[in-house]
């Protein structure tokens, strides 16, 4: 069940980008040097603009000792009908003024009944300090949102950062989210044929959302999953073959992994020889099934890797087909949904595509969803970022996102997801382009 983000589990000062990244807060009085330091980098006018919005109107005060932000989080606490701000633990753990712009300017712009009326979500929070998160995230169990600055990076900063530029986005491919992946390393990508094959995150098959501003992206993205979990999506939807056909394989799903063994032992020509023995008399399609586990496959993969040798007595083209099972399920773990064509020329059989998701998982999708309407990468990894990426499309101020989704997609945002909570339907797509700059 799909309740938190991925967790990235690294201390938040992995090395940033530059010596700017590195400071904890934005109240620590060290902002000076880092406002130059920007300053040097992005020039006078781009300096004053961030001024004026990380301090809300309270002047230098409002930037330094973040002055006026828990009256303006009660004020919109009040107009959202949730908590923004600390929970009563920890009271003075407020947002800057910058991250409350965003946060205004997201949530002004989504149909208020995914905010007031969600019982999924109570509150928009900062992450607690030093709890190692270096990515936001919904938690489901506590139904609130937690907000993470990564890599310690200064508020005024972070909230800065756009999704467009280059060395952004592979700084929070990299530092961010893919630090916390399994199977993915340059010895393996080279062993896999992969080398010199970009992996991406937020971009990837389509860049439609790597652009805009990384906070307000967070945001949309995060409210996704509070919507996915009110409405019941994956609970009931994901299966539909307009939202990606998704299935999970998994003791707790409709499927298993004998399925995924079944599905590529026929695609390699064993379909027909199911029964055939290993050395340890087992089946070929439950010995299959076994090496698959990505639990094993993880902990001893040489019981993967050396699954042609549990079939001495079969003859070299045997052999040959195991081999490449192998190969199947080595770039299955390897996380191919960070590649841009998702390793689908190898992975996709039947037009499904399978691999083992970032919670280690196998899931598969139809292929032709992610060729035709990925919005990015992250879209097609597992199902739960799939809605959350799809709604942070349809509801981005700009229309290229949305457009890219499948027509049928569209249709179920602005028609079916307002009926499923109760509310006039043409509500929905005028307010999607409520948010400002
Ligand atoms: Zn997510």
């Amino acid at each position: 069940m799909h309740t938190r983000e991925q967790g990235a589990r690294q201390a938040p000062q992995a090395g940033g980008a530059n010596a700017s990244a590195r400071v904890q807060t934005d109240r620590s009085g060290r902002s000076t040097g880092q406002m130059l330091a920007l300053q040097r980098m992005a020039g006078n006018a781009a300096v004053t603009k961030i001024l004026r919005r990380g301090a809300g109107g309270q002047g230098i005060a409002g930037l330094v000792r973040n002055k006026g932000a828990a009256a303006r989080e009660a004020q919109l606490s009040a107009n959202y009908g949730i908590r923004i701000g600390p929970p009563p633990e920890r009271p003075d753990d407020h947002f800057s003024h910058s991250m409350l712009d965003r946060i205004d300017a997201v949530l002004g712009g989504l149909p208020p009944e995914h905010i007031r009326n969600n019982p999924e979500l109570t509150a928009i929070q900062p992450a607690a300090p030093g709890s190692g998160q270096t990515t936001s995230e919904y938690d489901g169990e506590n139904q609130l949102i937690d907000m993470v600055r990564p890599f310690g990076m200064p508020s005024w900063l972070y909230t800065e950062l756009n999704r467009s530029s280059g060395w952004q986005r592979w700084l929070m491919d990299h530092k961010g989210p893919m630090s916390g992946f399994e199977g993915i390393s340059s010895t393996g990508d080279k062993a896999l044929g992969l080398k010199g094959q970009k992996r991406e995150v937020m971009g990837g098959t389509s860049n439609v959302l790597a652009h805009g501003n990384l906070v307000k992206w967070t945001v949309r993205h995060e409210m996704g999953h509070s919507v996915d979990q009110h409405v019941g999506w994956m609970m009931n939807l994901m299966q539909q073959p307009r939202f990606g056909g998704w299935r999970i394989y998994s003791p707790h799903s409709d499927y298993d992994v004998e399925q995924v063994a079944r599905a590529i032992l026929a695609e390699v020509g064993l379909g027909d020889q199911l029964e055939v023995q290993d050395r340890h008399y087992m089946g070929l399609l439950a010995s299959v099934a076994a090496a698959l586990d990505p639990r094993v496959a993880r902990s001893t993969p040489q019981r993967l890797t050396g699954l042609p040798e549990h079939f001495p007595d079969q003859d070299e083209e045997f052999k040959e087909r195991l081999g490449r099972i192998v190969h199947f399920a080595q770039l299955a773990l390897a996380q191919p949904w960070t590649l841009r064509n998702g390793g689908g020329d190898v992975l996709t059989i039947r037009g499904r595509t399978y691999h083992v998701d970032q919670h280690g998982q196998w899931v598969s999708y139809l292929w032709r969803e992610r060729e035709q309407h990925a919005v990015s990468n992250y879209q097609f990894s597992t199902p739960a970022e799939w809605f959350a990426e799809s709604y942070a499309a349809f509801y981005d101020p700009k229309p290229g996102p949305r457009q890219r989704l499948n027509p049928q997609v569209r249709n179920w945002f602005a028609t079916e997801l307002p009926a499923l909570l109760g509310q006039p339907q043409e509500q929905s797509s005028q307010e999607a382009t409520g948010s400002g700059v």
